[in-house]
This record gives C-alpha cells, structure tokens and sequence, in this order.
C-alpha cells in the first residue's frame, strides 16, 4: 500500500513525537508498503526531514519527502512550456529544490527580474520586504506565471500564530492584480498527486493520513484517495463528525494504536468506517 502521511499533528507535534506513530510506519515500510511524507511547508530542503524524521525513529529516506516546495519543483519541471528561470519570493530551501530538477532560481531582487523570471514562486519568507514584494508583483504584471507552493493563513509556532505562505500570496495578488494560476499544496490534490507519481502510483490507490480535515482529508477527497483522521492534531473527533459526507475521512484514529488497526482494516478492503 501507499501512505501519504502529513508531519505536524501526525508524526510530531512542534518538537514531541506523537507517541507511536514512528513505530506503526516503520512496521508498514518493513512488511513492504510505500510512506511517502507530504506537507505544505516549503521552506526546509527535503534532507532537514530526514534528520528530523531519522531522529524520531521513523522511516524516511530523501525521496519520501514531499514537502509543497518539492512538488512545486516537480510540477514546473514538467509543465509544458517548461519553466527555466523562477524568481523565488520564498526561502533557501524552496531554491534548492527548483534547483534540484534543473530550474534557475533568482532572488526577489532587480537582478531577479533582470533575469527574466517565467514564474514567480511563492512560499514562506522569513525575510519578505516591500521592495522584494514589488519585485514580484512587477514580475507577474510582466507574465511571469504566479505559483504558489501553498495557501496556509497562518501556521502555529512557538510564539502563537505565524503568517504562512497564503498571507504572502494574498499580499502578491494584490499588489500583481492576479490570482495564482497554480497553488500546488492541500487543500487541492498537486502534492499527493505528485508524490504517488514520484512512485508509479495513481493517489486514487493511497491511504492519506492527516490530521487536518480542512487540509489532509479535503485534499485526499479531491485526489480521489481514503483517508484516516488522526485526532492528535488540530482536528477534534466533535468536528470530524460534524464535516458533510463528502469531506469525512475513510477512518478515525485517536492514536497510534488505532492506526495500526485502521490501516489494517483498509489493507483488508474495508472501505468505510
Ligand atoms: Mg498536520
């Protein structure tokens, strides 16, 4: 089986295991199933989570990490016509990553531009400006495709609630007087499409497991994939019940030991909860 497994709220919260999780997937990779880690944070290269992940435990090698920023990459990649030159209004990790697939990655800057950027890729940015802002607008006003690895609001950090990707883009749409013309992270289907891609597989053939239900279950609904809620995060089991039926996930789980079982019963063609 393929499991395309969200980070935060699933196999940590900020710098905690959740207790077990490591373990269950480790179990699935050694029986010969896929783990394939997706999330929509685009500022670490892929290498910083197979630290992280390594250190928890759980299996991970570079190629199982799907983070919004690599996705993007591998979308530009093979978009017809081809994008050589991103002006990248986000961080050294989401250059690396363009870099990676053989795309030109230059600063928000007048030397950017001067580059002739084909599309401005957005993520977070930690060192946003006003001048770098305009830069970026000025590109898309020029033709540049406007791409955004994600569309998150706002992100949870140790100092309360962080702007996200989406507060970027928004500024960008607004200054550029353009929407994007792709947004690649959940809660549309890019990420999960292109990791089962990345493996020969169809998402329609994944297990999701997040525990979003606005972001992980809505995503695995548009790709066609089930999914198990995990209840460790930032959904509660009152509002999981409360979602139309169209948007549950295939299972619940309040934890490691419910995944274990929730993923067993999928392996044996369950198919609801
Ligand atoms: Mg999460």
């Amino acid at each position: 089986m393929l499991f395309l497994v969200d980070l935060d709220g699933v196999v940590y919260r900020g710098h905690d295991p959740v207790p077990g999780v490591a373990e269950v997937l480790a179990d699935r990779v050694a029986a010969g199933d896929h783990v394939l880690y997706c999330t929509n944070n685009s500022s670490r290269y892929r290498t910083e989570y197979v630290r992280i992940l390594g250190a928890l435990g759980a299996p991970v090698q570079s190629d199982w990490v799907f983070t919004s920023a690599r996705a993007t990459a591998l979308e530009l990649a093979a978009s017809d016509p081809p994008v050589r030159v991103a002006l990248v209004l986000g961080s050294r990790g989401l250059a690396h990553e363009l870099r990676d697939v053989g795309i030109r990655a230059v600063d928000a800057s007048s030397r950017g531009l001067a580059a002739d950027p084909d599309a401005v890729v957005v993520g977070i940015d930690r060192h946003l400006t006003y001048a770098r802002l305009a830069v970026a607008a000025q590109a898309v006003r020029e033709g540049a495709r406007f791409v955004a690895t994600n569309r998150d609001p706002v992100f949870p950090a140790a100092e309360g609630l962080m702007p996200g990707a989406g507060s970027i883009v928004a500024a960008l749409e607004t200054a550029s007087r353009r929407a994007p013309d792709l947004v690649v992270g959940k809660p549309g289907p890019i990420l999960f499409e292109a990791a089962a891609r990345s493996v020969g597989m169809d998402p329609r053939d994944a297990v999701v497991i997040g525990d979003g239900a606005l972001t992980d279950i809505a995503a695995a609904a548009r790709a066609g994939a089930r999914s198990v809620l995990m209840l460790t995060g930032v959904t509660s089991r009152t509002e999981a019940e409360a979602l139309p039926a169209d948007r549950r996930p295939t299972l619940v789980a309040a934890d490691a030991a419910e995944l274990r079982v929730a993923l067993e019963r999928l392996q044996g063609g369950e198919a609801a909860a």
